[in-house]
């Protein structure tokens, strides 16, 4: 008898877009005549930069002639677009990153989730919450959490990113091997400074311990003091692999293409104490499970570093960060407590109630969708995503209604 993974099992139903769907198609259903505005999904909205478009068109042209014809690319991505990406993204800000440290993947999404399975099952994670929920779930399927009692899981430890602490977590409590952190955060927007970003890298290092970091808003940072990267800060090569990726950076979250850094001074531990260094085993995982990126994706990707092509990207998170400013000081200006949107396209809104009454309210009232708090984690309860990944035409329509509806 074929038998199932139970961990699955153990998985907390995704309810959050499911419900959103249902609460919105009721009030579509209701209210046809209503347009609905959704700022609720983290999805960008605008058209590839000209100069990836241009470079994705030749590299399909080179795919039919025999002459220039791509099979199989190398599975870690080709040269080109890693030597490009640690040239300008790494070695500009002292970051000493090598382009055979990069693994170029179809998403920092299948990266972040397929990480876990190179560490051992009786690790401790700790998790952040709220979170992206790739994280935690990845790590359930795995087995390495226990049941969840009321929303958490018996052996997670919860990093509470809260009001109090500015969304800005506390190092833990008890000893980790593995911590995830996200910055800029999805869903608060909170972004960290390099000083605190030491503090975690400070004791990962003490604790022998690895540090994920999920910086796939890199492009929305603006200030020159917060970092850009993990290896900005001294002594993360030894212990944090980065997740990037072209999706927000340059509208490529239809076209996927992303890449993982895992330096080769980064080391986990065997049951004897003995160091192995994670890049061979990513490496062996990577040519295993993955057969590299599309020739034309990972062309288009490189077109993000010409000269052409950085001023596009640069117009489009301009764009999107236009929208996210909006959002931010109309939201301010009714009242109410907002963090994020700033160096992040994401706004999270203190509602004061219940994060599912309030994406009602804005929901009936204004006919606004956005993303309930809480269904990022215990810690988001109160709170609602206001995401700024839309036209400015519908963002500034949005703000209106709401302004009305409140
Ligand atoms: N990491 C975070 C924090 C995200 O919010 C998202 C997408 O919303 C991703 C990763 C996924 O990125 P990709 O499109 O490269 O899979």
């Amino acid at each position: 008898m074929i038998k199932i993974n139970e961990n699955y099992l153990k998985l907390q139903s995704s309810y959050l877009f499911s419900n959103i769907a249902k609460r919105v198609a009721a009030f579509q259903e209701a209210n046809p005549d209503k347009g609905i505005i959704k700022l609720g999904i983290g999805d960008v909205t605008r058209a590839l930069p000209q100069a990836c478009i241009k470079a994705f068109h030749l590299a399909v042209d080179e795919m039919a002639d025999d002459n220039t014809f791509k099979g199989y690319g190398p599975e870690q991505g080709y040269d080109f677009l890693r030597e490009k990406v640690v040239a300008n993204d790494y070695t500009p800000r002292g970051a000493a990153i090598s382009p055979d440290e990069i693994f170029v993947s179809d998403g920092a999404k299948c990266d972040s989730g397929n990480i876990q399975e190179i560490f051992a099952g009786d690790i401790k994670i700790a998790i952040p919450d709220p979170v992206y929920p790739v994280y935690l779930d990845s790590n359930v399927m795995a087995g390495r959490t226990g049941h969840s009692n009321n929303d958490r899981y018996e052996n997670i430890v919860y990093l509470d990113s809260t009001r109090e602490n500015r969304f800005l977590p506390d190092l833990p409590r008890e000893p980790v091997d593995l911590i995830y952190l996200c910055f800029p955060n999805n869903p608060t927007g909170a972004t960290i400074s390099k000083d605190l970003l030491k503090t975690w890298v400070d004791y990962a290092r003490e604790n022998k311990a690895v540090i994920l970091y999920d910086a796939a808003y890199e492009a929305f940072i603006q200030d020159d003091e917060v970092p850009r990267s993990i290896y900005e800060v001294q002594g993360a090569r030894e212990v944090a692999i980065e997740f990037k990726s072209f999706s927000k950076t340059a509208g490529f979250t239809g076209t996927r293409c992303a890449f993982t850094v895992v330096p080769k001074d980064c080391a986990a531990y065997d049951t004897k104490g003995e160091k192995h260094f994670i890049h061979a085993l990513w490496n062996r995982r990577h040519c295993t499970k993955f057969n590299g990126v599309s020739y034309p994706v990972q062309k288009a990707a490189e077109a993000v570093y010409s000269e052409e092509g950085k001023n596009q990207v640069k117009a489009l998170i301009r764009y999107y960060q236009n929208n996210a400013d909006i959002i931010l000081k109309e939201m301010s200006a009714l009242g109410y407590e907002c963090a994020g949107g700033k160096n992040a396209p994401y706004i999270w809104i203190y509602s004061e109630t219940d994060s599912w009454e309030f994406f009602d309210h804005l929901l009936n009232k204004a006919g606004v969708v956005c993303t309930p708090g809480a269904g990022f984690g215990r810690c988001g309860q109160g709170f609602i995503r206001i995401s700024a990944f839309n036209s400015l035409e519908n963002v500034e329509k949005a703000m209106a209604r709401i302004k009305k509806a409140l």
